[in-house]
């Protein structure tokens, strides 16, 4: 059985304290997790270290940081490495979120080594992937994800591969309300999975964990997660009131 995750990426949002106060209210709702379900938290760096000492009497509930650089060390001011995040125990890395690639015009193939030093110190990558509007409307948002993976994921061996979370987030869907049908959600992932199938083999394609990213909400989610393809979410906007993101969690 492979994992089911929601993941909750705050972005650029919130203070410590609010932040304090949201992890707190998470928890205080006592959530119930499903078997083999898992929580993460994607806070901003600076709340890492404080997150990680709120969550960690609650198994279950992970620790992720919204991005690494793709170089080692050195002088790169400003930019934080996977090692860094394994020393403060940090456990998933989002990787190649759609706003990195267009905003920080982050490519396939820088996000490919941010995959490898992620895996190289022992952090669980949630491998973003997903085409924008033009793409859908002209029908050939496969291609596009498909190039995506193999650009960013190719390079790995079936070992590795077992510890990287893909997330699909159409692009048209984030943050703008507009959610993909569930029709669409599953289309694409098991269009995913295929692929995966296809250069890693099948039992890599079962065991991978694939979530939906795009103005999913408790209005959706089940919906959503009821589809064969779809392990859970990464939640943008939702993850930052604690009863939606609870509520999100519960429609497993
Ligand atoms: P959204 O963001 O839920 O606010 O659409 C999802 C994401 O960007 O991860």
């Amino acid at each position: 059985m492979r994992k089911k995750i929601v993941a909750a990426n705050w972005k650029m949002n919130l203070t410590l304290a609010q932040g304090e106060q949201l992890v707190n209210d998470i928890i205080a709702a006592g959530i119930k997790l499903s078997e083999g379900q898992e929580v993460v938290i994607a806070p901003p760096f600076p709340y890492l270290i404080k997150v990680k000492q709120l969550i960690r009497n609650y198994p279950g509930i992970y620790l992720a940081a919204q991005n690494c650089y793709s170089e080692k060390s050195g002088a790169y001011t400003g930019e934080v490495s996977a090692e860094m995040l394994q020393s403060i125990g940090v456990d998933f890395v989002i990787i190649g979120h759609s706003e990195r690639r267009e905003y920080f015009s982050e490519t396939n193939a820088q996000l490919a080594k941010k995959i490898d030093l992620a895996l190289a110190n022992g952090i669980k990558p949630i491998f973003c992937c997903g085409e924008p509007l033009e793409v859908r409307k002209a029908e050939t948002q496969n291609a596009y994800v498909a190039q995506q993976l193999q650009e960013s994921l190719y390079h790995l061996d079936a070992a590795a591969l077992k510890n990287v979370v893909i997330a699909y987030e159409p692009i048209w869907a984030i943050g703008t309300g507009l959610t993909a049908s569930a029709q669409q959600a599953q289309d694409m992932h098991a269009f995913i999975r295929s692929q995966i199938a296809e250069k890693f083999g099948r039992e890599a394609a079962l065991g991978i964990t694939i979530l939906y990213g795009g103005s999913a909400k408790p209005s959706n989610a089940k919906e959503l997660f009821s589809s064969p393809d779809v392990d859970g979410g990464l939640i943008g906007g939702a993850s930052l009131v604690a009863a939606d993101f609870t509520a999100i969690v519960q429609s497993f």
